[in-house]
């Protein structure tokens, strides 16, 4: 009995819930989905989908872009002719920032606010919400690549154990 009640204590405190990465199609780089699904554990709540497309036939100029199509529902597309990986991993963080922003409420979709203020015909680079998305993509390229990488080499030391106060 004992035995039972403890098997059935550690099915409750298991996670009931994650966040879902949802690959539209086949073929997804293992590093886009894996940094996705990082991201996604560490940034967002359990309820949050995001349904993910790595090869959209957009404009060549356009590398990504994120839609929101539910309070937790979020579609990324990356362009299929964007081949060079580096690149589609910074574009990748950049749109995961727009998500960041629009699960914490400081982006708004449609229409498009940012701290609840709209920016009619603000030039790209001007709109504070792609300034804030190439910031995450700065923080999650070092948090996910670079420190990871540099641990990996032992050039900065890994965690050790908490300090118990
Ligand atoms: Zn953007």
């Amino acid at each position: 009995m004992k035995k039972l009640l403890i098997l059935i204590l550690c099915l409750l405190a298991a996670p009931i819930a994650s966040q879902r990465i949802i690959n539209m199609y086949d073929h997804v780089p293992y590093v886009e989905y894996h940094l996705l699904q990082e991201v996604a554990k560490d940034y967002l709540g359990p309820d949050v989908t995001i349904y993910y497309i790595h090869n959209s036939p957009l404009h060549p100029f356009v590398y990504g872009v994120t839609h929101k199509t539910h309070p937790k529902n979020y579609i990324i597309q990356l362009n299929s002719s964007h081949e060079n990986e580096l690149d589609r991993i910074k574009t990748l963080l950049h749109e995961l920032g727009h998500v960041i922003d629009g699960y914490q409420g400081r982006l708004t979709y449609n229409p498009v606010t940012w701290d609840g203020e709209s920016y009619p015909n603000l030039p790209w680079p001007a709109r504070p919400w792609e300034i804030s998305a190439n910031e995450w993509a700065d923080c999650l390229f070092y948090e996910y690549v670079i420190e990871p990488e540099l641990k990996r080499q032992g050039l900065i030391p890994t965690a050790g154990p908490r300090i118990q106060f």
